[in-house]
């Protein structure tokens, strides 16, 4: 198998088997072909992880600020000079294209591990005078940090959850998806490679099974995870017993607002970019399209004719625009909303079927699809559905395009688009929504916070904002005088 790491986990800082673990196989969706096979960690795998990275936790926490962001730093370092390979891995783990990974998957890791390398040194608490006495505060790591990952950014989300955890002193156990356990292990190797401590940051694969067992672990502090919406409210309950801290990155149903004086090769663009880019598979993709009745002609005419140019194919060949979707399964569900919106009674403008793509019959693709006509009732305007389906739904007036924007339980992302910047920052402001953008869409720097409200979840990812999710604020009182007591 050509993709096949030393050992399932990586724990202590080396590569760990455990073969009584129920098999996982990685699977390359662009041909089916299986690339590794691995096990998954069982509940005694689990433990002996959390209770490595606990006894690295506290030498870790100890180190100056900035020696923990060199080796942050260093990783990145590493990351970039690795990036084709990583890429490679990443593409063949996910299906995605390549011209895609090698930009912005292992690429994004190491801007965030750079980016929180840096601000380690800058965690700081406050300090109050109270007339001679004082208090001041300490912001300390959590301990031992759980992260669970989704398919759709194996590398990124692993870096994205490692850089701010091990920048705040914290030690990790990281389960990637079940469906892609392979590039976390190489995120392993390169921290262990630009210096890290062993168990530090750690590795377990599984599914369900194992990531119960790490947020029910008592000696776990915090759980951080991306993924399902259903997953997350899961999370938390199990999360409650132990009363840890929580972040969960769930999914979307994100609105798009296309006004009628915006520039519409830009507005075009975007809303490629909000549903197509990753074959589709992006938590904050702006699914529901909003376009203002005067530029609709204009639009469709112009979104149809390029969708219709997007090259398909080998995820390999770096000329390819979109691979497969991640798997067999996944596409099932995906079908299953294309004809869903032609019964629902949207018009259906491009794509809906699958594609035939010589030499990868065997492969996950779907075509990219454009639904116009589409209501906020259907179902396919409603649900996260994870492919390259974009609804466009058409809308008259500023105060109509807020309220349907915002009628779903969902609020992780939304994007305008309009010439009038009083426009633009009026209608982002009342938007329910966690990250937003204005002429643009699906752009995520490190230094933006990243998150979802209502049911796309609590808490930040990157900014400084995840610092604080990290960390825990400890008061000290200091008296410098005598104690007054009224006995
Ligand atoms: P998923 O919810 O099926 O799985 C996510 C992770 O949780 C996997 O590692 C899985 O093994 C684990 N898991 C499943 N059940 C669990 C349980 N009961 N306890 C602990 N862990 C459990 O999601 P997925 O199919 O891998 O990913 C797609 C979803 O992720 C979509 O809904 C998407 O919107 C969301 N997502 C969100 C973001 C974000 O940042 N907001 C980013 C990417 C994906």
């Amino acid at each position: 198998m050509r993709c096949q790491p030393d050992a399932s986990h990586h724990i202590a800082g080396k590569p760990f088997e455990d073969p009584t673990g129920a098999v996982m196989d990685s699977v390359y969706p662009a041909t089916g072909e299986v690339i590794a096979r691995l096990h998954a960690a069982g509940d005694a795998t689990v433990d002996h992880a959390v209770k490595v990275a606990t006894a690295a936790q506290k030498g870790w926490a100890a180190l100056p600020g900035r020696d923990r962001g060199r080796i942050l730093r260093r990783a990145a370092d590493l990351i970039r000079a690795r990036n084709r390979e990583l890429s490679e891995l990443e593409t063949l783990d996910t299906g995605k294209a390549l011209q895609e990974t090698l930009v912005a998957d292992a690429a994004s890791g190491a801007d965030c591990l750079e980016y929180f390398g840096g601000l380690a040194a800058g965690i700081e608490g406050i300090h109050v005078d109270l007339g001679g006495s004082f208090l001041y505060t300490r912001r300390e790591p959590l301990g031992v940090v759980a992260a669970i990952g989704a398919w759709n950014y194996p590398i990124q989300i692993a870096c994205w959850k490692a850089a701010t955890a091990l920048a705040a002193g914290n030690a990790m156990v990281f389960k990637p998806s079940e469906t892609t356990p392979l590039t976390a292990l190489k995120l392993a190797e390169i921290l262990t490679e630009a210096g890290l401590p062993d168990g530090v940051y750690n590795v377990v694969q599984g599914g369900a099974d194992t990531g119960r067992a790490l947020v029910r672990h008592p000696g776990v502090a915090k759980v951080s995870l991306t993924g399902g919406n259903q997953t997350g409210r899961g999370v938390m309950r199990e999360a409650a017993d132990t009363l840890k801290h929580v972040t969960l990155e769930l999914g979307g149903k994100s609105p798009l607002v296309i006004f009628d004086d915006a520039d519409v090769e830009n507005a075009v663009s975007a809303a490629m970019l909000a549903n197509f880019y990753s074959t589709g598979q992006i938590c904050s993709n702006g699914t529901r399209v909003f376009v203002q009745r005067g530029i609709r002609a204009a639009f469709l005419d112009r979104l149809v004719a390029r969708t219709r140019a997007i090259r398909l194919g080998d995820p390999m060949d770096e000329a390819t625009q979109l691979g497969p979707l991640v798997s067999h399964t996944h596409r099932e569900k995906v079908l299953s909303y294309l004809k869903l919106g032609r019964e629902e009674g949207a018009t259906l403008l491009v794509g809906g079927d699958v594609p035939v793509l010589q030499g990868f019959e065997g492969g996950a693709f779907v075509s990219p699809t454009v639904f116009a006509d589409v209501t906020d009732g259907m179902r396919i305007a409603r649900e996260e559905i994870f492919g390259p389906v974009m609804s466009v739904l058409d809308f008259d007036t500023e105060d109509e395009v807020i309220a349907r924007a915002n009628a779903t339980p969902f609020g992780l992302a939304a994007g305008v688009f309009t010439r009038d910047i009083a426009r633009a920052h009026r209608v982002i402001a009342q938007l329910d929504a966690g990250t937003t953008w204005i002429n643009t869409y699906n752009l995520t720097p490190v230094e933006m916070p990243f998150g979802g409200v209502k049911q796309s979840g609590l808490g930040r990812e990157n900014g400084r904002a995840a610092l604080d999710a990290m960390t825990r604020v400890k008061s000290v009182y200091v008296e410098t005088g005598d104690v007054w007591a009224p006995y």
